[in-house]
């Protein structure tokens, strides 16, 4: 029997997934929600993305996922204070090889409503003059698909929650939780502008933690068998004239390329630095991790036939985080097995900027109903009960190794 409704939440980890999780908690009549931080709300990986969203996805589940993301973020766009969905449509660019081999896909697609547009080699430019291909590329146009500005979105989305009485305690690490038999109580935490310990009893929680989960699960006898990658971006100066190109995903490439909301070009890839990157302990900042020398070497070659406005730019400044990806390249959304009251919401590839309005749903869905409005079983952590978890940890792993396709 499913738990009844809870009067107190805490989520850990105040990145977009935490974030939008309390929002929508807030939303269906949860009254105390509580985000603990151990640094600044948006400070991990989100803060650092390219914010790109297509509802292309490759199965069933996540193309309905992302359709109902895509309608959260337009109606995001309507009720947040300062923040606009970019929804400039996003173009999946591939060989003519891989086009062919896509057609499954393409037919998922046509099955479940999401609406795509094809164009092929320099029908491209004509839609889009700043964008160049080969005449057998093609390119999978998704009219509603865009990007989120990170630096826009996330103190928007914090206002409104705040405003709904979210919580947030920053600068406050959990590190330990606390159970009554299988039921869970509440979080221990520590407080660095406090110094000192704090202990939270709730009826439920949620770990958001996303590259840092096997680090806050420690205390307990689950695990993600799942991998770290390093992503940078780069962001040129701005442009004296209006750019015209959609969000590419370049499948040519493997790296991605879109214009800013001040008329600049974002490019990004994990290519250049394929082997997965260990945490060394909890502690662990996302500003320990440093630019790799060769990565705007690897872009600008990579882009400069494509969008050849880039090649005589300057380049103004770069993010770097962290990719985290399951075995199965799949999220993890759901309950953890065995243990009553505590969730999980993490592990969402290089997609979790895309994912992270419909996953605070979903997580949301599971914490009240114990059930979610569209049919999430993949995302479900119990998927990992038997898998040989860590005998993977235990192993170092390759990009190419995994079957990760973007955003
Ligand atoms: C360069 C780059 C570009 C990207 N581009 C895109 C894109 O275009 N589209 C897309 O969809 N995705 C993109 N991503 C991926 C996306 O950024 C992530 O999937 C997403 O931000 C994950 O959000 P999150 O809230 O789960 O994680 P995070 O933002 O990393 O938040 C987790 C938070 O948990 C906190 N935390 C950890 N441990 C504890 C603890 N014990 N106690 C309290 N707090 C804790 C951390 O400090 C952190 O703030 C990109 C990523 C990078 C690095």
């Amino acid at each position: 029997m499913h738990s009844p409704f809870p009067k107190s939440v805490i989520i850990i980890g105040g990145g977009v997934i935490g974030m939008s999780t309390a929002f929508h908690l807030s939303e269906k009549g949860v009254k105390d929600i509580s985000i603990i931080e151990k640094e600044t709300v948006g400070s991990g990986s989100s803060g650092q993305a390219a914010g790109i969203v297509t509802c292309l996805q490759w199965n069933a589940t996540s193309v309905v996922a992302r359709m109902k993301t895509l309608d959260l973020f337009e109606r995001f766009s309507n009720i947040l204070e300062g923040y606009t969905f970019q929804q400039v449509g996003c173009l999946n660019l591939s060989s003519k090889e891989d086009y062919f081999q896509g057609a499954d896909i393409r037919e998922l697609h046509d099955k479940l409503g999401a609406n795509y547009e094809t164009y092929i080699g320099s029908e491209l430019t004509e839609k889009f003059p700043d964008v160049m291909t080969q005449k057998d590329e093609y390119g999978i146009l998704d009219p509603r698909g865009g990007y989120s500005e990170p630096h826009t979105y996330i103190p928007a989305l914090r206002k409104k929650i705040e405003s709904m009485g979210v919580k947030i305690y920053e600068n406050e690490q959990v590190q330990n939780f606390k159970f009554k038999g299988n039921q869970i109580t509440g979080v221990v935490s520590f407080s660095k502008s406090e110094n000192k310990e704090k202990n939270y009893e709730c009826d439920s929680v949620i770990c958001a933690v996303n590259a840092w989960i096997n680090e806050l699960l420690s205390p307990i006898d689950f695990k993600i068998p799942m991998k770290n990658f390093i992503h940078e971006r780069f962001v040129t100066e701005p442009f004296n004239r209006e750019l015209n190109l959609p969000v590419i995903n370049d499948r040519v490439f493997q790296s991605y390329v879109r214009g800013t909301e001040d008329n600049r070009i974002l490019v990004g890839t994990s290519q250049h630095n394929p082997k997965n990157y260990i945490i060394e302990d909890s502690d662990f900042n996302i500003k320990d991790l440093k630019p790799f020398n060769d990565a705007l070497d690897f872009l600008k070659e990579a882009f400069k036939n494509r969008v050849p406005i880039i090649i005589d730019k300057k380049w103004d400044y770069h993010t770097v985080g962290l990719i985290s990806v399951t075995v199965d390249a799949t999220p993890v959304i759901g309950p953890v097995p065995n243990l009553s009251g505590m969730f999980l919401c993490s592990n969402f590839h290089s997609g979790g900027f895309a994912y992270n309005p419909v996953a605070g749903l979903l997580i949301s869905e599971h914490v009240i109903y114990g059930k979610t409005s569209i049919n999430s079983d993949t995302y479900l952590p119990s998927r990992f009960s038997e898998f040989e978890t860590k005998a993977y940890l235990d192993k170092t792993h390759n990009l190419e190794d995994l079957e990760v396709k973007r955003h």
